[in-house]
């Protein structure tokens, strides 16, 4: 396709656009009078209209029911966990029965670890990415220490090469292969949140399940943003959170994916509590833990219905649009993006992409890292009315969501850059 950085021309791609509508189905911050440009989906989703009718509805259930909403409600609270499975199940590549909405990300990547960690003398070390989420950062460090070892000696984190930003798939996979008798566990963000990049999640599968470690991702910035296919490709493992792409608002209730090869094997430790006990005598509150099979299993505590509704309006919405149609979307807007920016930064003067080009290495986040006065561009493209997000010490962070943002932002935002540079 042949882009123009114009606004007649992003007009004319918003009309051809068959996920146009969605966008009127998302409330739209407004500063001083004038609606925002949004691109930081990638941070916070935007508030789907539909969330309040959802949430409200068990908020009518809890006064009308009190505890009997248990059984009466619209969407009754005792089975709450399983109205999620199918959508979340579609958007991770998985069987309903491999995921499950529970607690938040960090909660989740500790629980996957308690059964999927287990060092030995020999076999011990976790192998990531340099510069992962601090979050996920700190439960590598912390999960080493718990078991005693020091995280100098047994994380491995990842670096691009000198004067490159990301990593390639062929080194990634060269250094589980050199590390393969030690490494206990091998796990990336999916989509890696500095720098955008997507890796490419079935190589580096093979090769550590091939080193005889457990492979795990972390999906983020990945749920509702690229394809993924984790059943397929034989993941053992993954944890996300719901309030970014997946729009369920802050703090919403995030989610687990525990392949259905080991759904089978009891003797796989965990933590657990009574909502992963089985469901047929959970009220039994009898002595001894019998999970449920499936990720089910790794639930501990009864599901929050209130912020799990805002995540049912939001599933509901990509019901509708479909993930097919909003990842065809995606690739288009952002290299629309990428076409913009490229236009307005004539032989990287101002800055560089860092992330990949290539379509299928990337989501819809595009991490602009400037040369100078980056913090002073960011903080007039504020000003002029773009939500975007700075992350130090050098990059601007921009994500065009496919569900809410249309060609015409990108120019807008293109020109407000442009304008910001000088
Ligand atoms: C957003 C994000 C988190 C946040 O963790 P919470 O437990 O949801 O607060 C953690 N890890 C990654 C990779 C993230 O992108």
């Amino acid at each position: 396709m042949k882009f123009e950085n114009s606004l007649s021309f992003a007009k004319k791609m918003d009309r051809q656009d068959p996920l146009k509508s969605f966008q009127s189905q998302f409330h739209f911050p407004v500063i001083n009078g004038k609606r925002v440009l949004y691109f930081t989906g990638n941070s916070l989703g935007l508030q789907p209209i539909a969330t309040k009718k959802f949430v409200s509805e068990e908020l009518n259930d809890w006064a009308k029911w009190g505890v009997e909403g248990h059984f009466h409600a619209h969407r009754p609270w005792l089975y709450y966990h399983h109205f999620s499975k199918k959508t979340l199940g579609k958007l991770v590549g998985a069987k309903p029965s491999e995921v499950v909405a529970m607690n938040q990300l960090t909660v989740n990547l500790h629980l996957m670890l308690a059964s999927f960690y287990r060092p030995t003398a020999t076999r011990f070390k976790i192998l990531t990415e340099a510069g992962a989420f601090s979050s996920d950062q700190y439960a590598f460090e912390s999960q080493l220490k718990w078991h005693g070892i020091d995280p100098t000696v047994g994380l491995i984190e990842l670096k691009p090469r000198p004067d490159e930003f990301t990593l390639r798939t062929e080194d990634i996979v060269k250094a589980i292969e050199e590390n393969a008798s030690e490494l206990a566990v091998v796990i990336f963000g999916a989509v890696q949140y500095y720098t955008g990049q997507f890796f490419d999640i079935k190589k580096i599968t093979e090769a550590g399940q091939k080193a005889g470690a457990y492979v795990g991702f972390d999906l983020a910035h990945a749920i509702g943003n690229v394809p993924l296919q984790l059943h397929k490709h034989n993941v053992d493992f993954a944890v996300w959170c719901s309030y970014k792409y997946l729009n369920s608002g802050p703090g919403g209730v995030a989610g687990v994916f525990v392949h259905e090869k080991h759904h089978g094997n009891t003797r796989l430790p965990r933590l657990a509590g009574w909502w992963g006990h089985h469901e047929k005598e959970r009220f039994q509150m009898k002595k001894g833990f019998v999970p449920m099979p499936g990720a089910d299993g790794w639930q501990l505590s009864n599901f929050p219905v209130l912020s799990g509704s805002a995540l049912m309006a939001s599933l509901n919405v990509f019901e509708k649009a479909g993930m097919k149609n909003l990842r065809k979307k995606s690739e288009l807007l952002t290299a629309y993006l990428q076409f913009v920016l490229t236009e307005i930064n004539p032989s990287e003067r101002y800055f560089r992409i860092i992330t990949p080009s290539k379509k299928n290495e990337r989501g819809c986040q595009l991490s602009i890292l400037t040369h100078a006065n980056g913090k002073k561009i960011f903080n007039r493209i504020t000003k002029a009315g773009v939500i975007a997000d700075w992350r130090e010490p050098n990059v601007i962070r921009v994500a065009p969501v496919p569900l809410y943002n249309s060609f015409e932002d990108v120019y807008r935002l293109g020109e407000i850059l442009k304008h910001s540079l000088k």
